[in-house]
């Protein structure tokens, strides 16, 4: 796959430099020749500045559409002499992604500008193979539904009709049929879940981080009863979070999930949330008293499918942690592991915190 990225948008004020420079960069590039009072709509693959054209353009655009196009790479090159640097300090790594001091050597611009170039054609490469991916995820798992449903509909009607004219081991073969078909359908649903996740762009809100705990507590009430969990929560709770509250609160409720099911027989479940606040991020740390993770499987569980378990011992389809960690991904949310092998887990998520 080889996608073309030579599209060049030039926001400097002075004209005759604008000229001049679009004239030598006209002859490998395509070059757009953009009046820095213009807006930033069209289509470009790089955008080479200077002090003022940054300034006129405003930092909240140039991030805007650097967002727009996440999580491709849109790099902005500042041109700028050592004047202007001091000027633009407080753009520098933020907006700008690579300073060139004037007066430029045109070989050094020219490396700066493929290098760039380059970054940008492979992270949409990479964006195009990942979008391809996922859609043919989303597609297979969605084609299975219907397959799934039609098996589950006659076992069904074999349960309920015909299971008392079959022999015992007749009978036992059905239920393996039912049971099978029900872990199938979870593995679909999770599937989906895994998924769909990126397919929407993330919906950033401020909410009290309180309320998204207790929305996982609240999906959670059946499973933390039948386990007799005992679940304390500690910190000040009342901090506002800056993030996507349907994703951090999946998130959470899989690491609550994880957190109440690995556990030794016979021992009660006891889970610790605690959350602390310190911007710019908020952390939030879910503690177990659980089976604990040995050091060397602990970069594995994040992976798609890395149980450690089997499933006789411990229900689950394996892309609980995986959701959670593209989750946090995309909402731009940080997640983390400490665990001692008989002893328990501490799984946390970091967000951004709201001043
Ligand atoms: P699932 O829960 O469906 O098995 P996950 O992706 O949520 O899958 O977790 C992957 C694996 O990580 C689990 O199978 C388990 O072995 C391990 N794991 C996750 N959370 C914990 C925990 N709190 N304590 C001990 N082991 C855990």
């Amino acid at each position: 796959m080889t996608v073309n990225t030579n599209r060049i948008l030039l926001l400097l004020e002075h004209p005759a430099n604008c000229r001049l420079l679009g004239q030598w960069l006209g002859e490998r590039y395509e070059v757009v020749i953009c009046n820095p009072s213009d807006g930033l709509d069209g289509p470009f693959d790089l955008a080479i500045l200077d002090g003022l054209g940054l300034e006129k353009q405003g930092e909240a655009a140039l991030v805007d559409r650097k967002r727009v196009e996440e999580p491709v790479f849109l790099p902005y090159l500042l041109v700028a002499s050592r004047r202007d640097v001091g000027m633009v300090t407080r753009h520098l790594w933020r907006t700008v992604d690579e300073l060139l001091l004037a007066p430029v050597q045109k070989v050094e611009l020219q490396a700066r500008v493929e290098i760039l170039l380059r970054t940008r054609r492979l992270s949409l490469e990479l964006s195009l193979r990942n979008t391809d991916l996922e859609a043919l995820v989303r597609a297979v798992t969605h084609e299975l539904r219907g397959p799934l449903r039609a098996i589950s509909g006659f076992t069904h009607i074999l349960v309920e009709e015909h299971a008392a004219r079959l022999d015992e081991q007749g009978r036992k073969d059905l239920e393996r049929i039912v049971s099978s078909a029900n872990d199938m359908s979870k593995l679909i649903h999770s599937l989906l879940s895994f998924a769909r996740i990126g397919a929407e762009p993330a919906m950033l809100e401020p909410i009290p981080v309180e309320t998204v705990i207790r929305g996982s507590l609240h999906r959670l009430a059946s499973e933390i009863e039948a386990q007799q969990a005992e679940v304390t929560m500690e910190g000040d709770l009342s901090p506002t979070v800056r993030t996507d509250p349907v994703l951090l609160q999946m998130i959470l409720t899989n690491l609550l999930t994880n957190a109440i099911k690995f556990i030794a027989p016979g021992v009660r479940p006891r889970v610790t949330i605690t959350v602390s606040c310190a911007a710019p991020w908020c952390h939030i740390a879910i503690r177990d008293n659980g089976i604990g993770i040995a050091p060397q499987d602990q970069a594995r569980i994040f992976r798609p499918f890395g149980r450690l378990h089997s499933v006789d011992d411990y229900p689950g389809v394996g892309l609980g942690l995986a959701t959670a960690q593209k989750a946090a991904l995309w909402i731009g949310a940080r997640l983390g592991m400490e665990s001692v092998p008989g002893q328990g887990s501490t799984f946390w998520v970091e967000v951004e915190a709201v001043p």
